[in-house]
């Protein structure tokens, strides 16, 4: 299969960037049989599509945390996929039924917040259900009786996949249903559907595929549903190269969705999926946007050679999601690698402010008469 072909052939090209709202997707729904399922605290509709007359079940839901726009792009690109009257999409929508929420938390997305606009994390809200989302959610788990969970997310850029220095560009987790983690029968269905997954990534962006931490938290929805006897897929889109605005990572996501449903298709017989899992490297705490060396500063009259890093900051400013770059941290970068790395060679630091730098300070700054850096990068 030609996945990247496939994937210029059906992105939805009216979806761009980081900002995905209600505005974005609604002159999409009209396409696929849409029903509203329910409402967000604000009253905003909450969407389900539904396609396929197959006897496999995939439930699949995304922008449960509304800033994490990257699977609902790559949903709809899969959505235009399965719309295209081909062999393919007809062999698929033949196998499988795909109920899908594109957007759970409308609130979130537009005013861009991990959480609802109550403050809550409807992925620690599985076992409350206090939020309107979370009904929804449970609602149409209950209703549609999937044999597949996929919990489509984004993860920030400060993650790496284990120790290769790649950034994690795609994540995945089959959560576990019990404090202990074992590891059942359910639970190795999703883990066989990552290793598929895993395997065709792997073509595209070695070493750049993670494995989410599996501590087990029965607030998370992805642990509940295994808990309830689904297997459940974890999916968190990541960073790529210069990728900020996640149109490569996109179709990252879009191949991974085809491959597992693919997989499960064809229903290879897959053999030790569970150690073909466990050697996906995990996903570590080992990225900052900018790592600046060997940068000499005068602090207190001493002269001082140090290295300091900055991270980007997502802000939305008149439906636009701007990235501002701040001093994060400063020494202590021995584990830590930059997606943009500057050697000063030396070079002193000086800014408008002090003359050393500052966490949470904007990265603008020079390094000797030649470097000059705005919002993180040389110009
Ligand atoms: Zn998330």
């Amino acid at each position: 299969m030609n996945y990247l072909q496939l994937h210029q052939d059906y992105k939805e090209q009216s979806l761009f960037g980081r900002y995905i709202t209600l505005v974005h997707i609604e002159p999409l729904l009209a396409k696929y049989a849409t029903e509203v399922v329910g409402q967000s605290v604000l009253g905003k509709p909450i969407y389900k599509i539904q396609l396929g007359v197959g006897k496999i079940k995939i439930f699949m839901w995304s922008q449960m945390h509304g800033n994490e726009s990257t699977t609902t792009k790559a949903l709809f690109d899969f959505l235009n996929l399965l719309h295209s009257d081909t062999d393919l999409s007809k062999k698929l929508l033949n196998e499988f039924t795909f109920c899908m929420l594109p957007m759970l938390n409308p609130d979130g997305a537009e005013a861009y917040t991990r959480e609802n606009i109550n403050g809550i994390d409807l992925n620690r809200d599985a076992q409350n259900l206090s939020q309107p989302e979370s009904v929804v959610l449970r609602k149409i788990f209950e209703e549609f009786k999937p044999n597949y969970c996929y919990n489509l997310h984004d993860q920030r850029t400060i993650f790496g996949a284990g120790d290769s220095g790649n950034p994690a560009t795609v994540s995945f987790l089959a959560p576990a249903y019990n404090e202990n983690r074992d590891v059942n029968e359910i639970r190795t269905k999703a883990m066989s559907v990552i290793v598929a997954m895993n395997k065709t990534l792997q073509q595209f962006i070695p070493n750049q595929v993670g494995r989410f931490d599996d501590s087990f938290n029965l607030n998370c929805v992805g642990d509940t549903f295994q808990y309830l006897k689904v297997p459940t897929v974890l999916f968190e889109a990541g960073h790529y190269l210069n990728d900020y605005q996640r149109e490569d990572t996109r179709k990252y996501i879009f191949m991974a969705l085809i491959s597992g449903i693919q997989y499960l298709h064809e229903n290879v017989i897959v053999s030790n999926e569970i150690d073909d899992y466990l050697k996906i490297p995990q996903n570590k705490v080992v990225f900052y946007d900018f790592v600046y060396k060997n940068v000499k500063i005068n602090y207190d009259g001493k002269e001082k050679i140090i290295n300091f890093a900055a991270q980007f900051k997502e802000v939305l400013n008149k439906d636009k999601v701007e990235f501002e770059a701040r001093i994060a941290q400063i020494e202590d970068l021995e584990n830590y690698y930059g997606h943009t790395i500057i050697d000063a060679k030396g070079e002193t630091y000086h800014d408008d402010i002090n003359n050393f730098p500052k966490v949470e300070l904007k990265a603008d700054f020079c390094l000797g008469k030649d470097i000059k850096i705005v919002n993180g990068k040389v110009i």
